[in-house]
C-alpha cells in the first residue's frame, strides 16, 4: 500500500468532509506534551493547544491511563443507572469549586444550553418571571458555541448568517459596558447575566479590571444570577484556576469545557448551587453520554495534573514572560499583544497584502502553529506544561517569523 503524505489526506478531508473549518495545511499525526509532528515527522511547538482544551499538556500519561483503564472496564452505562464513578467524580467537582451540585454533559455548547435552560427554570420556578417571558443578557462579541440557541446570542454574521428564525428571549449588551448592564438589570423579566471572564474567541478582549466584579454586584441587587462561561478561559488557563478568581467572583452559574478532560475526551459540566440546580427534575434534562464513567475517571485524572504540576502558577509565570517578549518585537505587524496567564492574542496590521494567516504559515514552516481568529488576530495559548526554556526557544521562532515579514 502507498504511504500518504499531508497533501493527499488533506485532500481526502476537503473531498470527503464538510468544510465548515479551514484549518491550517499542516496534518498532525502524534502529540506528546506541548509538542506535535505532523505525517513527515516534522516537529510543531502546539501554539493552539486545541483552543484550550489540552492545557495538561498532549496525551499526558496519567490522563491516558485513566482514559485506557476505565475503558476496558466500564465505558458508558448512560444515567439510567447509577455507576461506582459519577458520584465520587461530582463529589470531587463540588468540593474543588465550592458549588452544591455538578451536572454533566460533554461540549461546552451542550453545558452552555444547559446553564441557559438552569437560568430560565429558575426564573419561573424561583424568581417567579412570568411563564415565557424570562431574558437573558449576553454580550456582543459573545462565543457560547453553535447550537441553534446560541447562535441566536451571536452578534458575528458568520456564526448567525442563514439559520434563522432565532430563539427569543436575549438581551445584548456590549461587553465591558456596565452603565447598560445596569440599565438592562431594571428589567424585572431579567433572569441571568451570561458572561465570558475574557471573550477569548472574540480575540483575546480582556475587560477592565474591576468589571466581573462590578457585574456580579449588580446582577445579585437585581435578583439575575451572575453566570460564569469559563470553558475557554478556566481551569489555571488566565494564570488563576478560573478567570473570575482574578476578582474573587463566585458566579451562581458555572460552564465549564475543554481542559476539564485534557484534551482526552468530550467533557464539560455545569456548576451550581441547589436553589437552582434542583429545579430541573428528573427527566428534564439529559445526555446519553453526559456523566460517563470515563469521562469522570479522565476528569479527575486532568484536574490533579493541574493541581499537582502547579498548572497555575506556570500559567502565569509564563503569560508575563511572553507578554513581555512580544511587546519588545520591533515590528511594524504588531498592533497590540493582550492577554492573561498563557490566554495571549497579537493583533496583526496587514503588511504589503500579508495577513494574520500568513504570519500563521510562516509560523508553521518555522515550527509552531497556531490559528487567526476574525482575520487579524493571532492567539497564542501554549499547553501550560511549557517550561521557560522551551517558551523563550518557541519566542525565538515567533520573532524570526516577523522578521521575515520586515
Ligand atoms: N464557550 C466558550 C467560551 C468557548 O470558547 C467554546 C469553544 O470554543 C464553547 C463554549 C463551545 O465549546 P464546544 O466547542 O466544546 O461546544
Amino acid at each position: 500500500m502507498t504511504k500518504l503524505n499531508s497533501t493527499d489526506y488533506m485532500a481526502k478531508e476537503d473531498k470527503f468532509g464538510a468544510h465548515n473549518y479551514h484549518p491550517l495545511p499542516v496534518v498532525l499525526s502524534k502529540g506528546e506534551s506541548i509538542f506535535v509532528w505532523d505525517v513527515e515527522g516534522k516537529k510543531y511547538y502546539d501554539f493552539l493547544a486545541a483552543y484550550s482544551a489540552v492545557n495538561q499538556g498532549h496525551c499526558h500519561p496519567s490522563i491516558t491511563k485513566a482514559l485506557i483503564d476505565q475503558a476496558s472496564k466500564l465505558a458508558l452505562t448512560s444515567r439510567a443507572f447509577y455507576n461506582d464513578v459519577l458520584g465520587e467524580w461530582e463529589e470531587y467537582m463540588t468540593k474543588l469549586f465550592g458549588y452544591d451540585k455538578m451536572l454533566p454533559m460533554n461540549s461546552g455548547a451542550e453545558a452552555d444550553e444547559t446553564a441557559l435552560k438552569l437560568i430560565r427554570k429558575w426564573a419561573y420556578k424561583v424568581k417567579g418571571v412570568p411563564a415565557n417571558e424570562a431574558k437573558i443578557i449576553v454580550c456582543d462579541g459573545n462565543f457560547h458555541g453553535r447550537t441553534i440557541t446560541i447562535i441566536s446570542m451571536s452578534s458575528d454574521p458568520d456564526a448567525y448568517n442563514h439559520y434563522g428564525p432565532y430563539t427569543p428571549g436575549f438581551i445584548n449588551i456590549p461587553y465591558n459596558d456596565l452603565e447598560q448592564l445596569e440599565k438592562e438589570l431594571q428589567n424585572p423579566n431579567v433572569a441571568g447575566f451570561l458572561v465570558e471572564p475574557i471573550q477569548a474567541e472574540a480575540g483575546v478582549y480582556v475587560p477592565e479590571d474591576g468589571y466581573l466584579q462590578k457585574a456580579a454586584a449588580l446582577c445579585k441587587k437585581n435578583n439575575v444570577l451572575f453566570v460564569a462561561d469559563e470553558v475557554q478561559t478556566g481551569l489555571a488557563r488566565t494564570g488563576k484556576m478560573l478567570a473570575c478568581d482574578h476578582e474573587n467572583v463566585r458566579p451562581d452559574i458555572l460552564i465549564l469545557g475543554k481542559a476539564i478532560s485534557g484534551g482526552m475526551y468530550p467533557v464539560s459540566c455545569v456548576l451550581a448551587d441547589d436553589e437552582i440546580m434542583l429545579t430541573i427534575k428528573p427527566g428534564e434534562h439529559g445526555s446519553t453520554y453526559g456523566g460517563n464513567p470515563v469521562a469522570a475517571k479522565v476528569a479527575m485524572a486532568a484536574l490533579d495534573v493541574i493541581i499537582d504540576e502547579k498548572l497555575i502558577e506556570n500559567s502565569n509565570k509564563m503569560g508575563e514572560i511572553f507578554r513581555k517578549e512580544m511587546r519588545a518585537i520591533d515590528s511594524e505587524m504588531i498592533e497590540i499583544v493582550r492577554g492573561k496567564g498563557l490566554l495571549n492574542a497579537v493583533a496583526i496590521k496587514p503588511k504589503n497584502g500579508k495577513t494574520a494567516w500568513d504570519v500563521c504559515l510562516a509560523l508553521k514552516e518555522n515550527g509552531l502553529i497556531a490559528k487567526p481568529t476574525h482575520e487579524h488576530i493571532i492567539r497564542f495559548t501554549p499547553p501550560l506544561v511549557i517550561s521557560e526554556k522551551q517558551l523563550m526557544e518557541a519566542i525565538e521562532i515567533i520573532k524570526k517569523t516577523f522578521k521575515q515579514f520586515e
